[in-house]
């Protein structure tokens, strides 16, 4: 028997254990962490989401049993399962090092079942070893929150002085990576968050204030995690001429116009979509040398609705995690 937890408000149903397929392994999870993603889809604002899906990208867990072809993890071994589930292996994108822009990708918790459920299948091939030392209810943010967030700080190039819009699980993982770069990281949260301000600090900003205030200093890049539109413009506005806006969400409001003054002077409005294998290698191997200390806020499987609702709420400070 499993637990699976269906759409809208998710519900816990005993069903059967699944059977991996030859390239698959069956994963007895033990943490999985809850994503701003998972609330899109529960929301319903992402298309072609499965029916009667199991939402959870940020899978720990371990190899309960393995298909006939599995030959890179054990029964018992640690595994983690990240966002992206299953990649076509032959488009020019995937060819190019860009399996992250496939476009018969299929996602964990979106077209695949994922891991707010006892049990979770994954495809061998997409699944992560995870470094050693850390909880399972500690790693399993690293694997969007983190993973994503790293893509984004990549993207967002050598810029020195940092915006990160939005305090939540992402930006408290990557302010950690750019201050361990030597980079001085701004955190921007909802105007008059002063809670999210001061957790800001805690992990090293030099500056913490509202969205719709001006950093001290012009920024060198801005990475938006909050689903805002009209943060675009903002950032956009806070950032020093040559400089990038990442947007690094799924989903985002309506960008609002704003003039072209703000674009000019060769800034960047780029968005961060997915992740590479190669990005989650990269992340992993790094997570250890900073080191990331992960804030997990545990929740029980069945307080899988109140922790999306925490969530959606903006009173996590930290990263929202089902331990099983
Ligand atoms: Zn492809
Ligand atoms: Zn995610």
């Amino acid at each position: 028997m499993i637990l699976d937890a269906t759409r809208r408000p998710l519900q816990l149903t005993a069903l059967p254990v699944p059977t991996p397929g030859p390239g698959e392994v069956l994963i007895r999870v033990h943490a999985c962490a809850v994503c701003r993603t998972d609330l899109h889809v529960v929301d319903g604002e992402l298309p072609d989401a499965k029916s009667a899906l199991i939402p959870g990208h940020e899978i720990v867990g371990t190899v309960a049993t393995r298909g006939a072809e599995v030959e890179r993890f054990a029964v018992g071994d640690r595994v983690g399962v990240p966002w992206l589930g299953w990649t076509c292996g032959e488009c020019a994108f995937c060819r190019s090092g860009r399996e992250n822009l496939c476009p018969r990708a299929r996602f964990t918790g979106y077209q695949i079942d994922g891991g707010y459920s006892d049990f979770a299948i994954a495809d061998q091939r997409f699944c992560f070893a995870l470094p050693v030392g850390t909880s399972d209810v500690e790693a399993a943010p690293l694997l969007c929150a983190g993973l994503i967030g790293y893509r984004s700080l990549r993207m967002a190039g050598e810029a020195r002085r940092l915006g990160l819009y939005g305090f939540g699980a992402a930006a408290h993982i990557i302010a950690q990576v750019a201050r361990w770069q030597g980079r001085s990281v701004f955190a921007f949260t909802s105007p008059g968050d002063v809670e999210a301000q001061a957790f800001a600090r805690d992990l090293g900003a030099v500056w913490a204030g509202g969205s719709d205030e001006a950093p001290p200093e012009a920024l060198d890049a801005a990475i938006i995690f909050a689903p805002v539109g009209s943060l675009v413009p903002a950032a956009l506005l806070a950032t020093a001429p040559g400089g990038t806006v990442v947007c690094a969400g799924i989903h985002m409001s309506d960008i609002p116009s704003f003039p072209y003054d703000i674009l000019w002077g060769e800034r960047i409005v780029r968005s961060v979509a997915n992740l590479t294998r190669r990005d989650g290698e990269e992340f992993l191997a790094l997570a250890p040398k900073v080191p990331i200390r992960t804030r997990p806020l545990p929740y029980a499987l069945e307080q899988a609705n109140q922790a999306l609702d925490d969530l959606r709420a903006g009173r996590l400070r930290g990263a929202a995690v089902l331990q099983l």
